[in-house]
């Protein structure tokens, strides 16, 4: 039995972006509990780490406009807490051939939710925004309430309050098992066991491997990504006052970012389909990859190019259908989980964070979470 200070209410592994909004809320709500992190806070390891990430409205899926409403006003909301700016507004443009699915779809979507947006022809994108080449037969679809988080803030500041709330955070604190008790959970780390009523688990790409270990087998694949920074030949053009995030609707889809803290803009592909093992993920990044990004933005983003002022490798989790699975271990009700977030769940941390958090303390949440079930798998 361990003793009372290896005790708490709640365990949560992993303090990336959805691990530390856990705990946040959690230690809000007069919890006690206990945070491990295998790295230091805010490290580059996994998916969480950076100057930038896209917070947007433009989805296909409802589900995902109405948790991208909550989440604006959640960091809204932390913003005032912290006192700290986190989320600064560009404006977002999505643009590909007029009769895209994935466009239409969108706009569709942001029409039946009520969510303003304007198509511009090429013409009127280009007089808005010279830093793009829409090519004939490419529309754009502009929705002014697109930004961009400042990733590593987000995730420290969530961090720092969990803290100020009450919460134990501890880092270089590797978890090698987890064991479900008739009462609860007890993780096992180098530095000894500690206990818990319920367990919250945000291991990123880690994920896979720690649910396997609890016999639930989910297809969760880690893949290598990676982003370019370009300092642009006039870099005025690139500021976030002046430049809206994007996402340029080809198979992969190419995207982009703003120069925030004169980094130079961000662009990259999404989803690279580069399985790896998080254990043993090649940082470097790939000069054949810097090449096709550099004909990316030499044909989408030509006012972009320009020398490379960092390139960086980062993980995704995807799952099949690239939904997130956000749900209680089947055979486990005090084990939950968020994990797969396929690329895209940066801006929906804060959110996350608290149905996690609801998940574990009341077993449901208000939200509508059937997208996210783990029972879309049986079978897989
Ligand atoms: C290049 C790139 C661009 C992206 N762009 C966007 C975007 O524009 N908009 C958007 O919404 N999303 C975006 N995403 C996706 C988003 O960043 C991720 O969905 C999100 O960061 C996932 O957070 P996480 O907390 O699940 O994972 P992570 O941040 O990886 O956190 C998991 C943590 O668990 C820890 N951990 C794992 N196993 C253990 C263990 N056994 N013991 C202790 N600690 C453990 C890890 O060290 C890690 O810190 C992007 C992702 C990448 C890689």
């Amino acid at each position: 039995m361990t003793d009372s200070s290896r005790r708490f209410e709640v365990i949560v592994i992993g303090l990336g972006v959805m691990g530390s909004a856990a705990a946040y809320h959690l230690a809000k709500q007069g919890k006690r509990v206990l945070a491990l992190e295998q790295f230091e806070l805010d490290h580059r390891w996994g998916s969480s780490y950076g100057e930038s990430r896209i917070i947007r409205y433009a989805y296909t899926h409802p589900t995902y406009v109405e948790m991208a409403d909550h989440s604006f006003h959640l960091w809204r909301e932390l913003e005032a807490e912290s006192g700290r700016r986190l989320m600064f507004t560009t404006g977002g443009l999505d643009f590909g051939m007029s009769d895209s699915a994935s466009l239409t779809a969108t706009a569709r979507t942001l029409q039946d939710r009520g969510i303003p947006f304007e198509w511009l022809s090429p013409e009127q994108s280009a007089a808005r925004f010279p830093q793009f080449r829409l090519e004939p037969g490419v529309a754009a679809l502009y929705q002014p309430d697109a930004a961009y988080l400042h990733a590593s803030a987000c995730v420290i500041t969530l961090s720092e309050l969990a803290q100020i709330h009450g919460a134990t955070l501890r880092t270089h604190t590797l978890v090698t098992g987890i064991e479900p008790l008739s009462e609860g959970v007890r993780v096992h780390t180098p530095d000894g066991p500690f206990d818990a009523a319920r367990l919250v688990l945000t291991g990123g790409a880690w994920s896979g491997k720690r649910l396997g270990e609890l016999g639930l087998e989910l297809p969760l694949q880690p893949t290598r990504e990676q982003i370019v920074f370009f300092h642009a030949p006039d870099r005025t053009l690139f500021t976030p006052d002046r430049c809206p995030v994007f996402i340029v609707h080809e198979q992969p889809w190419f995207y982009g970012l703003p120069d925030v803290d004169g980094k130079g803009v961000k662009m990259a592909i999404h989803c690279n389909r580069q399985p790896t093992d998080p254990d043993r993920t090649n940082h470097n990044p790939d000069p054949q990859y810097l090449e096709r990004i550099k004909a990316l933005a030499q044909r989408y983003v030509p006012a972009g190019v320009g020398p490379v002022s960092e390139a960086r490798v980062c993980l995704y989790t995807m799952t099949p259908d690239e939904d997130f699975v956000i749900d209680h271990h089947p055979e486990y009700p005090q084990i939950v989980f968020g994990a797969g977030f396929s690329g895209h769940g940066f801006k929906f941390g804060v959110l996350i964070g608290r149905i996690l958090a609801d998940l574990a303390l009341n077993g449901a949440s208000a939200h509508d979470l059937s997208l996210f079930k783990v029972s879309r798998f049986r079978g897989l």
